[in-house]
C-alpha cells in the first residue's frame, strides 16, 4: 500500500509567518522569527480540506477518519504484518464518497480551528468501528485465526471535506462542482448532528524547562534533548515531561545512535522477571546460572518507526540479548536518529514481540490472548550503530539495520 504524509498550511505560532507542516512534524523552526515551537499532540488532529472557491463559507464539513498504522498478527509459525493507510467516511452515507481517495494527498490541509464557519458534522462511526471494518477486510477468511493482533505505530485523524447547498443540489467544495447524485426528498442538513470546532492546536516554546536552553531534535522527533543540562523531554498532558535517558558509549567515525525504549513490564501467565526466566521462556541454548535470577528482565523496543519485519526483528534481537552496557547519562556527541515511536506504542508492541520469541509455541500460544502486560519504568537508550556500505551495524551485538529501510520509514 502506498503511503503518504499529509501537508498542512499553517502559520508560525510566534510571528504568524506562513508555514507548511507535514503531519509528522513536531518541532517547528520558524525561518523568520527563529523561534522553535513544539506541537503538542492532542487526542487526535482534525484537518479540513480547502474550498476551491474561497468565497464559500456556508459549508457542511463532512468527516472522514484517516488512519495509518501496521496491523501485526501473531500465528504459531509466523508473525504477519500489513501496513494500512486508509480514509473512511465517519458517517454512513450513500450520497457522499466512502473514502477521500487521493484528495488528502494532493491538497494542502488546514487545522480545523474555531475560526471556521460552517457545520462540522459529528462522526457517528468511531475509529474502532472503522478499524473493525478494516481488520475484517484484511483478515483472510477461513484460514487460521491469529492468536493475537495489534495495531502499532498508528496515526489517526479526522479530515473534513467541505460541501455546500446551491440550487437544491449538494456541491463538492473541493472541486466546486455539484455531486452527481440526486438528493433524497427528505435530505435536510439540519438533521445531521453537528459539533462546534472548538479544537485548538497547542504549540509550546521548545525551551528546556530546567535551564532555559533551546531544545534540539529533528522536526519529527517526539523527544527533545537539552545539550546544555543533558536532559530529555517528551510531551505529556500538554506539558514537557523529563524522561530518563542515556547512551551506550562507542568510539569511532560514522556513528548513528538509534533510540530504543527499555521497558520493565509485568507479564501475567508467564514467569518473565529475570534473565533466567527469559532463557527458559525463549528456550535459549544456555545453562541457567544462579546469578541470572538477579538480573531484571526488560523489553527493548525500537523508539523509531521502521518497517514491520525489521521492527520486530530488532526488538526481539535486543530483548533476547538484554544488554547490560554501562550507560552515559548525556546527549551523545554524534548523529542521532529521532524518536518517532512513542513509548505508548512501544508498549502496545510488547505482546507481539513476546509472541515472536516464546518457545515452544505450542505450549505458550494458548496463553497469549489472556496475557496482560502492565508497564512499569521505562528508559530511552541510544545505541550506537556504525555505517558500513548499505547497512548500519551494531558493533558489539552484530545486529544490522538496512539504511534504506530506515530512510523509507518516514512515511509509516
Ligand atoms: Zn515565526
Ligand atoms: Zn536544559
Amino acid at each position: 500500500m502506498k503511503s503518504f504524509n499529509i501537508s498542512i498550511d499553517h502559520s508560525c505560532p510566534q510571528c504568524g509567518a506562513p508555514a507548511v507542516l507535514e503531519e509528522t512534524d513536531r518541532l517547528i523552526s520558524c525561518p523568520y522569527c527563529r523561534v522553535n515551537s513544539f506541537l503538542i499532540e492532542d487526542a487526535c488532529f482534525r484537518y479540513i480540506l480547502p474550498h476551491k472557491n474561497k468565497d464559500i463559507n456556508s459549508s457542511l464539513y463532512f468527516p472522514y477518519w484517516r488512519f495509518k498504522g501496521t496491523l501485526f498478527s501473531a500465528y504459531p509459525d509466523k508473525t504477519d504484518y500489513r501496513f494500512i493507510d486508509i480514509s473512511h467516511q465517519g458517517i454512513n452515507s450513500t450520497i457522499l464518497p466512502v473514502s477521500l481517495g487521493f484528495r488528502s494527498q494532493a491538497l494542502k490541509l488546514k487545522f480545523a480551528l474555531p475560526e471556521y464557519e460552517g457545520k462540522f458534522l459529528k462522526p457517528d462511526l468511531s475509529l474502532d468501528d472503522i478499524l473493525c471494518i478494516t481488520e475484517k477486510r484484511f483478515c483472510a477468511k477461513g484460514s487460521d485465526q491469529p492468536a493475537i493482533q495489534s495495531f502499532i505505530g498508528e496515526t489517526a485523524s479526522i479530515i473534513y471535506s467541505p460541501y455546500y447547498l446551491k440550487n437544491n443540489m449538494l456541491w463538492d467544495g473541493v472541486l466546486d462542482k455539484p455531486i452527481g447524485k440526486v438528493l433524497p426528498k427528505d435530505f435536510d442538513t439540519n438533521l445531521f448532528v453537528t459539533e462546534k470546532p472548538e479544537w485548538t492546536i497547542k504549540f509550546i516554546p521548545a525551551i528546556c524547562p530546567d535551564c532555559g536552553w533551546n531544545l534540539s531534535g529533528e522536526k519529527d522527533s517526539l523527544v527533545l534533548l537539552c545539550k546544555n543540562c543533558n536532559s530529555a523531554w517528551r510531551a505529556n498532558f500538554k506539558k514537557l515531561e523529563k524522561i530518563n535517558f542515556g547512551y551506550f558509549p562507542e568510539t569511532g567515525k560514522d556513528l548513528l545512535f538509534l533510540p530504543f525504549w527499555q521497558i520493565k513490564a509485568a507479564v501475567s501467565e508467564i514467569a518473565l522477571d529475570s534473565y533466567a526466566d527469559l532463557v527458559k521462556t525463549a528456550n535459549l541454548p544456555k545453562v541457567v546460572q544462579k546469578s541470572w535470577k538477579e538480573i531484571s528482565f526488560k523489553f527493548w523496543i525500537p523508539a523509531f518507526k521502521l518497517r514491520a519485519k525489521h521492527f520486530i526483528r530488532l526488538a526481539t534481537q535486543f530483548t533476547l540479548v538484554q544488554p547490560l552496557d554501562e550507560i552515559t547519562k548525556k546527549v551523545p556527541d554524534a548523529a542521532m536518529h529521532p524518536v518517532t515511536l512513542p513509548v505508548k506504542e512501544a508498549i502496545e508492541s510488547i505482546k507481539i514481540v513476546l509472541a515472536d520469541f516464546i518457545k515452544p509455541k505450542k505450549d505458550y500460544f494458548p496463553l497469549l490472548p489472556d496475557i496482560k502486560i502492565t508497564p512499569g519504568n521505562f528508559y530511552l537508550l541510544y545505541i550506537p550503530f556504525k555505517k558500513e556500505c548499505f547497512d548500519l551495524i551494531q558493533p558489539k551485538y552484530k545486529m544490522a539495520v538496512n539504511e534504506s529501510a530506515l530512510k523509507t520509514s518516514e512515511n509509516l
